[in-house]
């Protein structure tokens, strides 16, 4: 670490991250300690010896015009926030100025020190240092129904997503940031190239819409990707089937065949397309998603083969191997 945190305000003093005072430097106050600057996050960089990993997706908003956009679109006000990933606390300074209370999780250790930083004298914000593929619904319990925020890691966007689109933990609404090309794959309308499993996984359980698209030179280090911010809100009839994204995955992995092809290797799965009126000589891309929900209901069923074969105990971590792969 540098010179601790007072020689990290006479640093960023120095190198004009905050503006200087006249007769020098002196303490930094809860206004100017906003990471949202290249410069500011350079220095920050520094001064703690951090050097951003890209296996964990460690690119920081440093765009306050972008920022504060995001998080007016999020609309959190009085609510309780989840943050997946604070990194060093851009997104989470204008979270805890509207929200009720917000819980960041946090998997890289090193970022602890600069994030403490950022955020000293928030009293709303509570850390816990983790990685989000392991936490557990009661951490959080007694929280009430979280809206979850975060700029998502990109390696592990999907695992992530799933782990609330599947009920593991729960969510009021989620509003991610995730490369753009995974939006358009969420968003897809059938027809589309980008149309698919990830698309029917998602939109059988939520209703998304695209709320913003933020440009690689909003983050620093610069990714090499645009991004896309989604809002992802809970359908209310909630969708409960386990071995729905194994059968989308054998299904669109054919995408080229037609539909009767498709199933050919799917137990119920000729029986189930004639009962949801899907035209069999369709390719699966031109299929809706309303029909897939009726394919789907039929194949998975209560005493279906495909539910029997699953133990209870496995189902979950089954399911999520299989979400971080579609
Ligand atoms: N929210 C910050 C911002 O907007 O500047 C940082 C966003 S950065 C794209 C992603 C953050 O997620 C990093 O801080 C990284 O350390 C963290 N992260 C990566 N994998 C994680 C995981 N499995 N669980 C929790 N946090 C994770």
């Amino acid at each position: 670490m540098g010179g601790g945190v007072f020689g990290t305000e006479e640093a960023l003093r120095r190198k004009g991250s905050v503006p200087s005072r006249r007769g020098g430097g002196g303490g930094i106050s809860n206004f100017e300690r906003d990471p949202v600057s290249r410069r500011f996050l350079k220095t920050l960089l520094r001064e703690f010896a951090f050097r951003p990993s890209r296996r964990l997706g460690q690119n920081f908003l440093c765009d306050r015009r972008i920022r504060d956009t995001f998080v007016e679109r999020a609309a959190v006000d009085g609510e309780f926030v989840l943050e997946i990933g604070p990194g060093l606390g851009a997104l989470t300074r204008r979270l805890v100025e509207k929200a009720d209370s917000v819980v960041g999780v946090e998997k890289s250790r090193h970022l602890l020190a600069p994030l403490k930083f950022v955020l000293e004298g928030q009293r709303r914000f509570h850390l816990i240092e983790k990685d989000v593929l392991a936490l557990k619904r009661e951490e959080i319990a007694g929280w009430g129904e979280p809206v979850v925020v975060g700029n998502l890691p990109y390696s592990v966007t999907t695992p992530i997503l799933f782990r609330f689109l599947e009920e593991e933990l729960p969510w009021k609404r989620l509003v991610v940031t995730v490369q753009e090309e995974v939006g358009k794959r969420i968003l897809a309308r059938p027809g589309r190239s980008t149309y698919g499993a990830l698309t029917i996984a998602v939109r059988l359980r939520a209703e998304v819409r695209k709320i913003l698209s933020i440009p690689p030179s909003a983050f620093y280090p610069v990714p090499e990707v645009r991004s896309t911010v989604l809002e992802i809100t809970p359908l209310e009839r909630r969708w409960r089937r386990s071995g729905t994204e194994e059968i989308l995955k054998k299904i669109f992995s054919r995408r080229r065949k037609t539909f009767r092809n498709a199933v050919s290797g799917i137990e119920g799965g000729d029986a189930a397309m004639e009962k949801a009126g899907i035209n069999p000589t369709l390719r699966p891309e031109e299929i809706d998603i309303e029909r897939y929900r009726r394919f789907l209901g039929f194949v998975l069923s209560e005493g279906s083969s495909w539910r029997r074969r699953e133990s209870p105990g496995s189902e979950r971590a089954e399911s999520r191997i299989k979400s971080a792969e579609i």
